[in-house]
């Protein structure tokens, strides 16, 4: 199994950001071209972060600054995402939130009450959460075991978020894999990719068919997951976390459509455009 490119142009493109479009403060080789290239074409591109350390409006900025200058609107994670779902799913709650600001401020500016006496907590939210500690672990487990009350959800089941040179951080997962290990609980909603409610975030106000769209990531249980189960196209890049051998090692209907060497194959006509495969042009 070697790279799959596609031939043609979809209806719309959602790209992960993380390993992806960047990592850490690059631009990952062939992204800015690939995107002037759509918008050129005036094909929809939006964004879609499992991370919930960062509210859109950062992504914003850190985008323009990478030269990528791209509208708050079209960038989707689960700050948002995990706030919406509260609103709709669970209105009234009282929630504690493992969580760094732009996720606690999110929640605040939604009405949602936020509490850390465990006798009052009907939800712990798990999330990417550098600020962990054993306090806030002891706080779930009083509301979630001793209380017998609250149900535990996450913003995203990443294991690690990748780093330049091959390392990562501690991500969600670590954080659930806590509070479910002491309290023998199961995380009951886990509201980022590979959930649909991502894919109907980020279409919001586009009129096209997911199936007509493609999901560009470098992870197969998040980025590729949530293509199968939105019903879209999907293209794996090989410049973040999964590798061809993740690819040959996963049951055939959870593959992508395409895999990518790197992100601006995704642009069918490269000898019309000049583009060669040594450019390191950004
Ligand atoms: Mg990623």
């Amino acid at each position: 199994m070697g790279p799959i490119a596609p031939t043609g142009f979809h209806d719309a493109y959602l790209f992960d950001l993380d390993g992806t479009i960047y990592l850490g403060d690059d631009l990952l080789p062939g992204a800015r071209r690939l995107i002037e290239e759509l918008r050129r074409r005036g094909i929809p591109v939006r964004f879609l972060s499992n991370n919930p350390t960062k509210a859109p409006a950062q992504y914003a900025e850190k985008l323009e600054r990478l030269g990528l200058a791209t509208p708050v609107g079209d960038i989707a994670n689960t700050v948002a995402t995990m706030t919406n779902w509260l609103v709709s799913n669970h209105p009234g709650a009282t929630v504690f939130p493992i969580a760094e600001r732009p996720l606690i401020d999110a929640l605040t500016q939604a009405g949602i009450r936020i509490s850390e006496d465990p006798a009052e907590i009907d939800i712990v939210i798990a999330s990417y959460d550098r600020g962990f500690t054993y306090e806030k672990l002891q706080i779930a487990f009083d509301a979630i075991w001793f209380h017998r009350r609250a149900i535990l959800v996450a913003t995203n089941p990443d294991r690690y978020c990748p780093f330049p040179g091959g390392r990562g951080e501690p991500d969600c997962a670590a954080i659930v894999a806590a509070i479910e290990a002491c309290t023998g609980a199961t995380c009951q909603q886990i509201v980022g990719k590979p959930d649909p409610s991502m894919v109907t975030q980020a279409l919001a106000g586009l009129e096209v068919d997911p199936s007509r769209c493609v999901m560009v990531g470098d992870r197969l249980c998040t980025d590729i997951e949530l293509a199968v189960r939105a019903g879209m196209s999907s293209a794996l890049v090989l410049t973040g976390d999964s590798t061809l051998d993740d690819v040959l090692a996963t049951p055939e209907a959870h593959r992508p459509t395409y895999i990518l060497e790197r992100i601006d194959r995704l642009i069918p006509s490269w000898d019309e455009l000049g583009w060669t495969a040594d450019d390191e042009t950004r």
